[in-house]
């Protein structure tokens, strides 16, 4: 039966898999308050939502989703009859705080997401959600661009799509960053991002 994708998409084999990933390999764990954040949330709706990574109100509070992108996702889905931290399971691509040399938030470099989706596969494996929508680049990275062959592209490219998941049996929708629209608000962005969000949530209530 045809898939979504086709085979000149999709690889079936990971593409670095002789190499091992570890925390030790990694190193964040020694640099942030919140080691190896763990996945929050109740999960009522089966929704699973992963964002990039922890900034730094997360890290001090040890739980993803705290900070001002959190607050814009935590109403926006409001609006849409989903409570957050009730309804779904939150975690990031990456579980502990990068940052740099000035104590500031940075993006995750590929290894740090290679290093850390071991954690995703797992927690997908044990709850089984029903729907994992995919906060920005860094977890479309996370969770397809292990099993894509060719240029993976920016969210631009991913976001809106419904995809059926053969691997995880779930669907899987990409989705722009809170942080994205909190930097372009008023834009035609946000409009953007609370259809596909609303298109995602449609899926599953
Ligand atoms: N940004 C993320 O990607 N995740 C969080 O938990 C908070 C902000």
């Amino acid at each position: 039966m045809p898939g979504f994708f086709t085979s000149k998409e999709v690889q079936t084999v990971a593409r670095a898999k002789d190499k091992t990933f570890t925390c030790a390999s990694c190193g964040l764990y020694l640099k942030c308050n919140s080691p190896k954040m763990r996945p929050f949330g109740n999960f009522k709706k089966g929704i699973l939502n992963i964002g990039e990574a922890p900034g730094e109100v997360e890290d001090k509070y040890n739980k993803p989703w705290q900070g001002r992108a959190g607050k814009l996702l935590q109403k926006t889905y409001a609006k849409l009859g989903i409570d957050l931290f009730e309804d779904c399971l939150n975690m990031n691509a990456v579980s502990c705080r990068p940052s740099n040399e000035k104590g500031d938030n940075r993006t995750p470099t590929n290894s740090e997401i290679d290093n850390c989706r071991r954690f995703v596969l797992r927690t997908i494996e044990k709850y089984k959600p029903k729907l994992i929508v995919l906060f920005g680049g860094v977890a479309v990275q996370s969770l397809i661009g292990y099993r894509w062959k060719n240029n993976l592209g920016s969210i631009s490219k991913w976001r809106g799509w419904t995809i059926p998941d053969q691997d995880f049996q779930c669907w899987i929708c990409p989705v722009f960053h809170p942080s994205y629209i909190l930097r372009s608000e008023g834009g035609v962005e946000e409009v953007v991002w609370k259809n596909d969000l609303k298109q995602a949530i449609n899926l599953v209530v």
